[in-house]
């Protein structure tokens, strides 16, 4: 079985039109879920990071085992209003309304180099918002991995200036 069997796509969820990717029923299978820590962390063993961002809440459950696996820190990205020390904050758009990130603002120091994990990659507004986040804080983003790239939505070319990994993709 490869990890795409492991995705459980569920139509018009969470709106009509929407076909979600579901990756809990990867995470409930140990072996799975640790196949796809091990191949993301394959990806991106050749660059140099010092530590893993992720935003809540999936892509603390990517970014923080890839981070243990590769023995470096992990800094959450979370909604307003979480964090509870100094944070900064952006506002980005969502295909219905808008949300906004926040970290510390002693999460990085400065030329750190931060890997960005999430689950998924669809318009790329989540990744984008995070990559300025770190950039603002001082940090050096030297990639942004995923477990699912969805390729009609060219959240890559959001991404120009930052080198995108993927293990799996979706039209
Ligand atoms: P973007 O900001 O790139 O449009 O959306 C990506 C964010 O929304 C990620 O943080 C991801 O967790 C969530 N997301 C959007 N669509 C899906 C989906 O089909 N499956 C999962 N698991 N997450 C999704």
């Amino acid at each position: 079985m490869n990890l795409k069997d492991y995705i459980r796509v569920i139509p018009d969820f969470p709106e009509q039109g929407i076909s979600f990717k579901d990756i809990t029923t990867l995470l409930k299978d140990g072996a799975m879920y640790k196949k796809a820590i091990d191949e993301l962390k394959e990806l991106v063993k050749h660059l140099e990071i010092d530590l893993i961002a992720g935003p809540e809440a999936r892509g603390f459950v990517v970014g923080a085992p890839l981070a243990y696996a590769l023995g470096v820190g992990f800094i959450p990205i979370r909604k307003s209003g979480k964090l509870p020390y100094e944070t900064i904050e952006l506002g980005y758009n969502l295909e219905y309304g808008k949300d906004s990130l926040a970290m510390h603002t002693d999460a990085i120091e400065k030329g750190q180099k931060v890997l960005i994990a999430d689950d998924l990659l669809a318009t790329g507004g989540t990744i984008s918002t995070s990559v300025n986040l770190v950039r603002q804080l001082g940090g050096d983003v030297v990639g942004a991995a995923f477990l699912i790239e969805l390729d009609q939505l060219k959240g890559r070319d959001k991404l120009t200036d930052v080198e995108v990994f993927s293990l799996l993709s979706y039209e």
